[in-house]
């Protein structure tokens, strides 16, 4: 993973923002718990996906990005001294995510972690998770895909990084770009482009049916108020590409 040259990492500082402290998972956005009823998954509203609708009250049916967190789930006995088994913050992440734009659908947290299974990996293909998620990623109103990770602070230089899997990536690209350029501003530091040679299931799956796809990897422990800049970021570049 490249890195980037101390001279521009900036004040190491952080900033906090009480009035955008800790995002909870709420229950009727993100559930932890599936319900009886499976069918529930793909209509609005539900249990397991929320639907962002905007501000506008134009009748015109806008297509929706569908936002997922494959690895928030974690094991029971999760503390964040024993590697990295799940995606702690992603959850929280995407849900924020969600909020922040318009014509947007958080999907349900999957039920299972990422040891039993990992669901941005072919090997899951089967799983429900999957299955329904491809329901929704093939309906005739999803835009696109944004699927949301994170990392530990140590594995990285970067607080956030995107990885493409787009051979045609024009969407990642000038994604990747629009949110360079606007949270280096604010001190937020991610490479220019897209990585590219990671294996993304749930993103090769969508581009089968002509979906936009981005992966963001999100810096576990990035304050607050860089959190909210970067997601307001990467919202505003999806709204303008
Ligand atoms: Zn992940």
């Amino acid at each position: 993973m490249g890195g980037i040259c101390d001279c521009c990492l900036g004040s190491n500082s952080v900033q906090s923002n009480p009035l955008h402290d800790e995002v909870p998972l709420r229950n009727d956005q993100f559930p932890l718990s599936q319900t009886s009823d499976e069918s529930a998954t793909i209509h609005l509203p539900s249990l397991h996906v929320s639907a962002n609708l905007g501000q506008d009250s134009s009748s015109e049916r806008k297509k929706i990005y569908i936002i997922t967190a494959p690895h928030s789930t974690c094991p029971p006995s999760h503390t964040s001294s024993t590697g990295h088994p799940c995606d702690s913050e992603a959850g929280s992440n995407a849900e924020l995510l969600h909020k922040l734009l318009d014509h947007s659908l958080l999907y349900r947290k999957p039920l299972s972690e990422r040891a039993k299974g990992d669901l941005n990996r072919h090997e899951t293909w089967n799983d429900p998770w999957r299955v329904k998620l491809r329901e929704l990623v093939q309906s005739s109103t999803c835009e696109g895909v944004i699927d949301v990770h994170g990392f530990p602070p140590e594995s990285s230089q970067y607080d956030y990084y995107f990885i493409s899997q787009d051979p045609n990536a024009e969407f990642e690209n000038f994604l990747s770009r629009y949110v360079y350029q606007q949270c280096a501003e604010v001190g937020i530091y991610g490479p220019e482009q897209a990585l590219k040679g990671l294996e993304n299931s749930i993103m090769i799956d969508a581009l089968q049916f002509k979906s936009k796809v981005i992966l963001i990897e999100i810096r576990e422990g990035l304050s607050d108020y860089k959190k909210r800049k970067l997601l307001e970021a990467l919202a505003q570049g999806v709204k303008k590409f």
